[in-house]
């Protein structure tokens, strides 16, 4: 598999985690991100130090014109994507399906479904051209088993599982991977936000005892990125502490 790697929303939690994950596996690492520009760029500065090659971009995965002048910075320091990780998500905690109000749920969708596409358009022509590559896609456990009080973002998390698998059966043929992880209840600023009361019950909820950490989900991210993964395309990964069983 090549060397480029771009991980979208990459500045904090789950994404921060791959970054450093597929970095320490040799690989170039584009950090993307919205808003956290400080947060990106010291992770891209904490590892140069480490003698590793990263550097952070900044684009709403929503915009496509953002995500297409990304992939051409991208390609213009390290070289073209030859593996994405479509990481960047939002999530809409605690609103009542008829309180979601049509701004909220199209943002829900322009983020986590509509990212995944204008990313994937921007990489695939250096992937088709090369016959290869490899797309990681972030889901949600909430996706696969459907979410109260969360029925938008488990919408936009069951389309990434329609997403990978439709894709993965599209691309098969050109070489290219497509496989996606589907955390369970992990630690990172998006559960933080719920309160220590909702991430306790969360934790017990959880067979395994606990909320997962972000190290946890880039260890299985960075699996399905690399060779060890290369007979396995359309795959929803899910690491959850046994949540769903
Ligand atoms: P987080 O701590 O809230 O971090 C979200 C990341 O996404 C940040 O780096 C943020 O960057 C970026 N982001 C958000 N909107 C963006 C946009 N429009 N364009 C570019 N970047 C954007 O979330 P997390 O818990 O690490 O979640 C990461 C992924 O895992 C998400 O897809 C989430 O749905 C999924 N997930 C999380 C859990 C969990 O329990 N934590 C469970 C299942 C699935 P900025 O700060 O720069 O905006």
């Amino acid at each position: 598999m090549g060397n480029v790697a771009l991980v979208t929303g990459g500045s904090r939690g789950i994404g921060l985690a791959i970054v450093r994950k597929l970095a320490e596996r040799g690989y170039d690492v584009a950090i993307n991100y919205r808003v956290s520009r400080e947060a990106a760029e010291q992770a891209a500065a904490e590892l140069r130090e480490q003698g590793r090659r990263a550097a952070a971009f900044c684009a709403d995965v929503a915009d496509s014109a953002q995500v297409a002048e990304m992939f051409r910075a991208a390609a213009e320091t390290f070289g073209p994507v030859e593996v994405l990780v479509n990481n960047a998500g939002v999530a809409l905690p605690g609103a009542v399906f008829q309180d979601v109000d049509d701004g909220a749920w199209d943002r829900a969708f322009a983020v986590n479904v509509g990212g995944m596409r204008n990313t994937i358009r921007a990489a695939l022509p250096h992937m088709l051209h090369e016959k290869r590559g490899s797309i990681v896609n972030v889901s949600s456990i909430w996706g696969l088993r459907g979410a109260s009080c969360e029925v938008a973002y488990a919408c936009t998390k069951a389309a990434v599982v329609g997403l990978t698998r439709s894709l993965a059966l599209e691309l098969a043929p050109s070489g290219i991977r497509v496989n996606a992880v589907a955390p369970g209840c992990i630690e990172t600023d998006m559960v933080r936000s719920l309160g220590q009361e909702t991430m306790d019950a969360l934790a017990q909820e959880t067979p395994m005892g606990r909320l997962g950490r972000p190290e946890e989900i880039a260890a299985a991210a960075a699996f399905l990125a690399g060779e060890d993964a290369s007979f396995i395309t359309g795959q929803i990964l899910t690491a959850d502490g046994g949540f769903i069983g």
